[in-house]
């Protein structure tokens, strides 16, 4: 048998791989590779396979036994270009090992730096370098590194007291530079250096109850299997949960020789964008630090310096910038930012080490971005040339359109008032809500009350806190620059973010935050507003308002409609609801739910003779105080149809169980037994007689047309008239008649009968010849969709109620399995919420059949969705490839719904 390729090897200008190559090699592996080939410098290095990693678990946690060998093959291919030997007591090799998978899980699994020293590598590498405290400082790194990595998660060792072994040795060090009077680590000397390596060496010995192994090759192996195992780690599991991803992708290790950042003076080492990544603007974009290695720069130790002009801001302007700095390289830089977007064509985020002058390139991937940064960039790579406007369309994610559509503060209501504290404007848009200090508090909170606001106020976030991060509108950190963790994972949800907020002095423990000059304190539920585009705090509550200002934000839909070929229509009920929905670029209204005009503000009257209706003894009772309610119906129906003119509009028929209407307070039940002229217990008695063990199935929908077919009339003629009405003011209205909760033809004959004849009747008395209308159904019920060739012989057009559907196919209460969705989910019972997102194997194969059996009675059978997934981006594209004419949503969903039909059609069509 020929033996698995386990190793790909990269270096020099060759590599084994290519940037397609992401499932095997993972995304740092295969950009490495691409960057090789594409000429850029990167010390050479392996990656090992993610199926290895599939491997390793499915082998007990034990490494394939043939891996160990091609990783020793391809270290002799890393040793000859990089001119030295791992082990070699002369002129050794270092490594780092780093986990990298197909998608990027920034921070979330482990990387170790400086692997192969040891007490026999030590003196050479100092020999050769002649920088002791180089190699002290990348020996104290490695032993924090790899005793947290390795000796302690790997292990699955739980911390004592909470505490891990890196706050351990992080302790000791912050204690030695207190003692020393240091304020930064690049103070340390030599010899102290030598000593914190001593301490550290007794420290991991008793708190984890091993030695640090002095052992190249122990070290390699370790970190590797290390590596794999930081794949099922807690905070990559729960970040695979919240970003959907599989799990078993598992991760690729990549094993590179090491560049150093922390030579000296003409060492550093940097992270950039190669465009701005909260605002898009096309500006190389930075930060870097001389004189550090690795996570310096994002671990908000220092503050990172500014990469160059455009970088510069309150907190870092009197840094040096590298391109005042070092001039050559920063141009080396740009060039090769240009090489790589040129060869992507998209925005990039780099990382990058200068050891003693010499530029090396160590990681790059497709930047994270906020929802506003990749509308922006989309458009201008479009201009520049560099995309088509297919891929334009394709680079803004749906659900990121949401964030445009979302507040930013009213600058009126900001004027009003002084921002007590400034930051760094790391994720756009506004947040107003009550402040915690924890990531455990916010998510504490959120369940105790999930429409809570929350900020999440915190030195600086690690990915310890993604969960309270997740739940919070908006996040808060003093430490920290623009490619913090805080910046990064905000940015990547599009979440409204300031960081570096250096007046901040926060007390996570007490939960309190001062601020400094000044004596302003933020305790725990204090209010506060973010203005996460400019980066002010403010202490009051300020007005929000909607952010659909961006010029750019019209013209990338127009490109979007043009790929779009499904409609795209609104939930509506109001003439104001509907104006909204044809302002976001609806094309008609899929629902409109005639029950909401008794919901409304100002509904008192017509509320009152519904409840008259309601509670009405006999037809005749009823249908008077039908006439009394029709021209409230038929005024809200022709408003709203005035504004949809010549557009749909898709009218249900009452829907909800009567007994939702009966009044409880005493006052209304005694006006209406005066109206009724019967007497108050009557009204009680009339009011518990409608009362039903299980309302949503109980008697509701069509049901009601079928005991009281005046009801339905009523409202089939004030469509009519209304119609009929702005007919002869020479408007256009498609109204469309849908009856709900139908479960067999026969209910949709007899509803037919009545439409036949009002419409006969209404036709006369306005004498008009003809009003365009369609007579069509909700399918809500599994039974509807069984027999849907036999709904098609009456409906026009179906159009999937899929919340009732999903309620009657899972027979999970929708109003009550927010209570348990949450052990399903979390335990992944089912893959998500099926109230959020179709659940396409059960309710998606029936609405499938649906689909199938109803066009086969009736091949023009128009198919609609008006439940709330309608709106959500992975229903839209289940619907496109099944072939219905539109969806429909709520208005501020209608830009994610055209967004996502648009991205079907280009992938999912003919
Ligand atoms: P992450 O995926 O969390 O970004 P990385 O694997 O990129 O983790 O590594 C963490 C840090 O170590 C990064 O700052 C990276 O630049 C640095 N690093 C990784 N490999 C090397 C190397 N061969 N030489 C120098 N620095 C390295
Ligand atoms: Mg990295
Ligand atoms: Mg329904």
């Amino acid at each position: 048998m020929s033996e698995i390729k386990r190793v790909y090897y990269f270096g020099g200008k060759s590599a084994d791989g290519d940037g397609t190559m992401k499932n095997l090699l993972g995304g740092k592996g295969a950009n490495l590779a691409e960057m090789c080939l594409l000429g850029l410098p990167v010390p050479a290095g392996l990656t090992i396979t993610t199926e290895t990693c599939m491997a390793y678990y499915a082998n007990d946690c034990q490494l394939p036994s043939d891996l160990m060998d091609q990783v020793w093959k391809g270290m002799k291919k890393i040793e000859e270009a990089m001119g030295m030997k791992y082990g070699d007591p002369n002129a050794p090799l270092l490594l780092s090992c780093r986990s990298g998978a197909r998608a990027s899980m920034p921070g979330m699994m482990d990387t170790v730096l400086n692997i192969g020293l040891c007490s026999a590598t030590i003196p050479g590498l100092i020999q050769k370098t002649n920088n002791p405290r180089f190699v002290y400082d990348s020996y104290r790194r490695l032993m924090m590194m790899y005793a947290d990595v390795v000796m302690e998660k790997a292990e699955g060792l739980e911390p004592t007291e909470g505490k891990g072994i890196r706050k351990v040795l992080d302790e000791i060090l912050d204690e030695f530079k207190h003692e020393k009077g240091y304020k930064s680590d690049t103070e340390l000397t030599a010899d102290e250096l030598q000593m914190l390596a001593d301490s550290f060496k007794k420290t991991i010995k008793k708190v984890l109850g091993k030695e640090f192994p002095d052992d190249a090759h122990e070290q390699l192996v370790g970190s590797i299997k290390a590596v794999f195992k930081s794949w099922n780690g807690k905070k990559a599991v729960s970040y695979r949960r919240i970003e959907n991803i599989p799990d078993d992708w598992g991760t690729a290790v990549n094993v590179q020789a090491m560049v150093f950042g922390n030579m000296g003076d003409h060492s550093a080492t940097g992270v950039a964008f190669t465009r701005n990544p909260a605002t898009g603007e096309n500006v190389f974009y930075g930060e870097w630090l001389i004189n550090a290695q690795g996570e310096d720069v994002v671990a908000g130790i220092r503050t990172p310096n500014p990469l160059n002009d455009d970088t510069k801001n309150e907190q870092n302007k009197h840094l040096k910038s590298m391109q005042e700095f070092m001039p050559e390289i920063y141009k080396e830089l740009c060039d090769i930012r240009n090489v790589l977007e040129k060869s992507f064509r998209d925005m990039l985020d780099i990382e990058f080490t200068i050891q003693e002058d010499k530029l090396y390139m160590l990681q790059c991937r497709v930047g994270k971005r906020t929802g506003t940064a990749a509308l922006n960039m989309a458009m201008e790579m479009l201009d520049e040339g560099l995309i088509d406007d297919k891929t334009a369309v394709m680079r803004v994610d749906p659900s990121q359109l949401d964030e445009l559509l979302h507040p930013i503060i009213d600058p009126n209501s900001e004027k009003k008032f002084t921002p007590v504290v400034k930051g760094l404007p790391a994720g756009p848009g506004a947040a107003v809500g009550k402040v915690v200090f924890s990531s455990e508090a916010a998510v504490a909170w959120k369940k105790r009350d999930k429409h809570a606001h929350i900020i999440l106020l915190r030195k600086e976030t690690n990915p310890e806190d993604i969960d309270g991060m997740e739940v919070s509108s908006g996040i808060l950190t003093s430490l920290g620059g623009m490619t913090s963790h805080a910046a990064l994972v905000a940015r990547g949800w599009g979440k409204c973010c300031i960081v570096g907020a250096g007046a901040l002095e926060v007390d996570e423990v007490k939960k309190v935050a001062k601020i400094k000059g000044s004596n302003v304190v933020i305790k725990e539920g204090d209010v506060v507003s973010l203005n996460g585009t400019k980066g002010h705090v403010y202490m009051e509550a300020l007005d929000l308002m909607d952010a659909t200002e961006n010029p750019l934000f019209q013209h990338f839909m127009a490109i979007v409609d043009k790929y779009r070929t499904m409609g795209v229509r609104a939930n509506a009920d109001t003439p104001k609801d509907a104006r909204q929905a044809v302002e976001f670029g609806a094309e008609g209204i899929g629902l409109f739910r005639t029950e909401h005009m008794f919901y409304a503000k100002g509904a008192e009257e017509p509320l009152f003779h519904l409840r008259k209706m309601i509670l009405s003894k006999n037809e005749e009772e009823r249908r008077k105080a039908l006439d009394d309610l029709f021209p409230f119906v038929k005024r809200d129906m022709k408003a709203t149809l005035e504004v949809m003119d010549g557009m749909p509009l898709t009218f249900r028929l009452l829907d909800p169980p009567l007994h939702e209407f009966v009044p409880q307070e005493k006052a209304k039940q005694e006006e209406l037994a005066k109206a009724l002229g019967i007497k108050w217990e009557d009204v009680v008695k009339r009011g518990e007689e409608l009362h039903e063990t299980n309302p949503m199935m109980g008697h509701r929908g069509v049901r009601l047309g079928i005991t009281y077919p005046e009801i339905s009339e009523m409202q089939i003629r004030a469509m009519f008239e209304a119609t009929a009405e702005l007919m002869a003011e020479g408007k256009k209205p498609i109204p469309e008649i849908m009856v709900p909760v139908t479960c067999d033809v026969s209910e949709l004959d007899v509803t037919k009968k009545i439409v036949d004849r009002v419409y006969q009747e209404v036709c006369t008395e306005m004498k008009i010849d003809k009003i365009d209308y369609l007579y069509g159904t909700m399918i809500e019920i599994p039974r509807a969709c069984l027999l849907a060739n036999k709904m098609a012989e009456s409906a026009e057009f179906f159009s999937f109620g899929t919340n009732d559907l999903t309620q009657m196919t899972f027979g999970f209460s929708r109003d009550d399995a927010s209570a348990f969705i949450h052990d399903y989910t979390s335990k992944k019972l089912i893959p998500a919420d099926p109230f959020q997102t179709i659940d396409q194997s059960g309710v998606g194969e029936l609405m499938e059949m649906a689909v199938v059996r109803g066009r086969s009675a009736r091949p023009k059978l128009k198919v609609g969705i008006c439940g709330e997934q309608g709106g959500d981006p992975a229903s839209v594209a289940f619907c496109f490839k099944n072939g219905l004419n539109y969806v429909s949503c709520s208005p501020y969903r209608v830009p994610i719904a055209r967004l996502a039909a648009a991205q079907a059609a280009i992938k999912f069509g003919k």
